[in-house]
């Protein structure tokens, strides 16, 4: 019997595990910078949490939910997207009685049942944040401008900031007779989803991505044109916050998010080379969602990046730091192996990464793996050593080699001049060959 992953899961193991780290690890210092500190929602929630925030006549909630009843018959899913949960978190923990504003981050799995494809799984990974109680389009600003420093931490380019405002309770109905008005002459060649959004949310359409729907749409009435007073002043403010901040971007009247509680503020950073799924992060202000979860008014804003995209792009263009072992010890017979191990324990117990020698791998095999691993150091023992109380070690850049005490070992690391613990190189699937040299320069030891 052969086991496999769930179609759209995928594994993460080294080296590719080191990329991931590397975008989490940027996300959390250039968040911070920011003021955001991490919050961890449960993966699971009620399902209605996701209904009525998200929308029942998107796609989301339509057809991508992985929804089920537990053992009591409540219906559960496992979370599609993180805003819903840390706006029922912020309200159901009382977080608005803290200073305003608050800003979180979260990273995670997402669960989406979506066709699989390149850049579209079914459980995928997303970093998040969300700043709660602020309506100035300053902290949109400050949003956007932490992306690009992310981005830029990361050394991926060619992005695409795109940024629009789909207005507030005041302009909405309006916009939304005119786009009923100019689809209701359409309605026969409307896919069936768009033709119940017609009447419940015809904004829906817009975001529709069935072929036929999406030629239809074409000047479609513009959710900019139908900006309130305050809505305009707001994303005008903005945009001149971004050039202060000079965050490139450009403006994208006809973007609308695919989910129902945006209000103001929405933007979306594609990438090209992406291909067709080419959207890393999207987001936008949530101003009413904090009140829809029975919380006091409170204006918000978060956006969520596709980690996987992030790899790709990642992956794509830039070398990685590998960690590797600072020190291997290759051992020859049993007493040459204990010694091993304690000087092992003790090396460990200050932080230096070592790695030993196995049962039956002969020194030849052993000095292979170190080379492999890429250790800085190799300590050999063998009964000589044990004898005469003293490691052999050598330093495999450059070959150096010397003699030092057992119990003088313990200090190795602390005398070295600090070894660079990393090593660069790119990724990739196929295994490192050896050059021949490198295997030469053990035949010339003694043993
Ligand atoms: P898309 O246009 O790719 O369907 P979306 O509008 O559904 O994206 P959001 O809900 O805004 O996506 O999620 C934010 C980000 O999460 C996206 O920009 C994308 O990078 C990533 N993402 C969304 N769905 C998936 C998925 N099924 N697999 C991998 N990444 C995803
Ligand atoms: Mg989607």
């Amino acid at each position: 019997m052969k086991y496999s992953a769930l179609k759209g899961a995928q594994d993460i193991y080294p080296p590719d595990v080191y990329i991931w780290q590397t975008i989490e690890n940027a996300a959390k210092e250039v968040f911070s910078a920011y003021g955001f500190q991490e919050i961890r929602a449960p993966i699971i929630e009620y399902t209605d949490i996701f209904i009525r925030s998200i929308g029942e006549t998107t796609d989301i909630v339509e057809k991508e939910m992985y929804t089920f009843s537990d053992k009591a018959g409540r219906s559960i899913t496992l979370r599609p997207e993180g805003t819903a949960p840390v706006v029922r978190s912020y309200v159901e923990n009382h977080l608005y009685n803290l200073p305003s504003p608050q800003k979180f981050f979260y990273s995670g799995a997402m669960f989406r049942y979506e066709r699989p494809q390149a850049g579209r799984y079914r459980q995928f990974f997303q970093i998040g944040a969300e700043a709660f109680g602020i309506s100035e389009p300053k902290i949109d600003a400050e949003i956007l401008s932490m992306l690009k420093l992310f981005f830029e931490r990361l050394n991926i380019k060619d992005l695409k900031f795109e940024v629009n405002s789909i207005g507030c309770e005041q302009c909405r109905p309006a916009h939304k007779n005119a786009i009923r008005d100019f689809f209701s002459s359409k309605i026969e060649t409307l896919c069936p989803d768009c033709k119940r959004r017609l009447d419940i949310n015809p904004l829906r359409i817009l975001d529709c991505k069935v072929d036929t729907c999406k030629k239809l749409k074409q000047g479609a009435p513009r959710v900019t044109d139908f900006l309130c007073d305050a809505c305009r002043d707001h994303f005008n403010e903005l945009l001149s916050l971004l050039e202060l901040l000079k965050v490139p971007h450009v403006i994208n009247p006809e973007m609308v998010r695919g989910l129902d509680y945006y209000t103001r503020t929405t933007f979306e950073i594609t990438c090209k080379k992406l291909g067709a799924q080419n959207a890393v992060a999207a987001g936008g202000r949530y101003d009413r969602l904090v009140e829809d979860f029975g919380g006091p008014p409170t204006p918000a804003i978060g956006f969520a990046m596709g980690m996987e995209r992030i790899k790709a792009l990642i992956k794509s263009s830039a070398k990685q730091d590998i960690p590797a072992p600072q020190v291997f010890i290759a051992t020859i017979g049993v007493p040459a192996e204990k010694e091993a191990l304690l000087i092992a324990d003790r090396l460990r117990e200050k932080g230096t990464w070592v790695e030993v020698g196995y049962a039956g791998n002969s020194l030849k095999s052993q000095m292979r793996r170190a080379d492999r691993l890429s250790a800085g150091y190799v300590f050999i023992i063998g009964d000589d050593e044990i004898k005469s109380g003293k490691v052999k070690w050598k330093k495999l850049s450059d070959s150096t080699e010397g003699e030092i005490s057992f119990q003088a070992v313990d200090d190795f690391f602390a005398n070295e001049p600090k070894e660079t613990k990393k090593k660069s190189e790119q990724i990739t699937k196929k295994k490192r060959k050896l050059p021949s040299e490198k295997h030469d320069r053990y035949h010339r030891w003694k043993y």
